[in-house]
């Protein structure tokens, strides 16, 4: 099936994946890019990066182009990411494994189940056709390579991105983080897959708000939790750690780094709460109350509904509203509820639960990313609205989570058709919001696109030639001021 794909198509591809560093100014009101930005840079699928971590130099992330197993090049699938409080940018790998080749010819891998989990090999791209480190007969390591959560250093152009293993590998969403009451740094993560786990990274050590270098390796000590919701209302942070409980050598686990590699199979072990695709998660600056984005899930039935996932066929998702036990980020137990179930409300059968303060427009389906200003209102980018799921388009929508009005939320942007929404991002004064719209014009049911002729061409005027392109907007108030108030 991949005849027609040239090396120049795939080299292509890969330089097309990965992230940029840009620098922006905003000068009279108007936000632009800085032409030769010393901070500009492109890091690509072939990237030089460092592994570091527990399972930096493991022998199962050694490849016959890395001996050391602490070398990879390379990020792929990147999706929503984070800020630290030191200034890092954390990137987040989620579909990695649609990279990979091997189909039928599993039984020459020993890590066969393993590489299955992960949904390997899926052979969406075909990479592996001219770079053979993507075919696991050949190079059955390289997609333990994959699946991590990157850190980078945008003030230092010269420096190198780290893959840091010990926040564990699995298909990452987002990595929404909060400085612990005790200084110790907080990673929210969702594995967004039906089924997989929402998990919390808490480190060893406290940030250092003074000393920005003096955390420079923080994020390679510390202990991963994955969630178990328990139907009472409370529930457990099981930490993935080697000799703890199941997790032995006895049920294959080797050492630290394997269950870390593997992280889905260890948390399987733990009996951890299997979601309906977990994405993004964020900490309110607010509260610490943490929400979790579950966007959808096809394949749950009504025999394997639970309280956090209580919809057979959840088409349109739900928010988890997670509150950390004695207010404390690091704690082992938590209390959660359903802050909301999304969906149209005036459709009884929806069984949406918006608060109805909510106007007809009020309402969306499938969150995806989230944000929060400083006031603790909740805003919520979706994925998956169009003609044939809700009939409207994706978009940006802001939410109360307190009071009164707590699950009331009103429209604030539309994306264009055949786009989602990603990335909202607030500046610290709350003036501006940048959003990213991604894949405007693709084909969706209901609304066929082609080159030739798609759907829309914006950001372009509709009798441009242009095709439609992905882009970063900056959303600001009209005659300026805080975005909301
Ligand atoms: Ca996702
Ligand atoms: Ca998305
Ligand atoms: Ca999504």
């Amino acid at each position: 099936m991949w005849e027609q794909i040239t090396r120049d198509q795939v080299d292509t591809e890969m330089m097309a994946h990965g992230g940029s560093i840009i620098e922006v100014r905003r000068e009279n009101q108007k936000w632009s890019v800085v032409p030769g930005s010393r901070f500009a840079r492109r890091i690509t699928a072939e990237t030089e990066m460092r592994i570091s971590g527990p399972a930096a130099g493991h022998d199962k992330m050694k490849t016959a182009a890395d001996p050391t197993g602490t070398r990879v090049k390379g990020m792929i699938n990147n999706c929503s990411g984070a800020v630290t409080p030191w200034g890092t940018w954390l990137t987040c790998e989620e579909n990695f494994n649609n990279y990979f080749w091997g189909k039928g010819q599993l039984d020459k891998v020993a890590a066969s189940a393993a590489l299955a989990r992960y949904g390997i090999p899926a052979e969406f791209y075909a990479w592996a056709k001219y770079h053979e480190r993507f075919d696991v007969i050949k190079e059955p390591n390289e997609p333990n390579r994959f699946g991590w959560v990157v850190e980078i250093d945008p003030n230092d152009p010269a420096s190198t991105p780290i893959k840091r293993t010990a926040l564990g590998r699995f298909k990452h969403e987002g990595a929404g983080n909060i400085i612990n009451r005790d200084g110790r740094f907080v990673v929210y993560q969702g594995d967004d897959e039906r089924f997989d786990y929402v998990y919390r990274f808490v480190t060893s050590r406290a940030v250092d708000t003074v000393n920005r270098d003096a955390n420079r390796d923080i994020l390679d000590d510390g202990t991963l939790y994955v969630a178990r919701f328990d139907s009472n209302g409370t529930g457990v942070w099981l930490p993935l750690l080697h000799g703890h409980g199941p997790l032995t050598v006895a049920s294959g686990f080797a050492d630290q780094a394997d269950v870390l590699i593997n992280a889905r199979i260890a948390a399987d072990l733990l009996g951890a709460t299997k979601m309906d695709r977990p994405e993004d998660i964020e900490a309110s600056p607010r509260t610490g109350k943490v929400y979790v984005m579950l966007t959808n899930n096809s394949k749950r039935t009504s025999q394997s509904t639970d309280a956090a996932n209580p919809r057979p066929d959840n088409r349109f998702g739900h928010i988890i509203e997670i509150t950390p036990d004695g207010g404390d980020h690091g704690a082992p137990t938590f209390h959660w509820e359903i802050l909301v179930r999304c969906g149209d409300p005036s459709i009884a059968a929806v069984g949406a639960t918006f608060n109805p303060l909510t106007s007809k427009d009020g309402w969306f389906g499938m969150p995806d990313n989230c944000a929060f200003d400083a006031m603790g209102r909740l805003w919520i980018a979706t994925d998956g609205n169009g003609p044939a799921t809700t009939g409207r388009s994706d978009g940006m929508w802001a939410m109360e989570t307190r009071g009164a009005a707590r699950g009331t939320s009103k429209l604030f942007y539309r994306v264009p058709i055949g786009a989602e929404m990603c990335g909202p991002f607030f500046t610290p004064d709350l003036e501006t919001l940048f959003v990213a719209v991604q894949h405007p014009g693709e084909s969706e049911e209901g609304a066929a696109s082609t080159f030739e002729k798609p759907t829309t061409r914006w950001p372009a005027a509709p009798n441009s030639s242009n095709p439609p392109r992905p882009s970063v907007v900056a959303i600001t108030r009209k005659g300026g001021g805080k975005i909301a108030t």
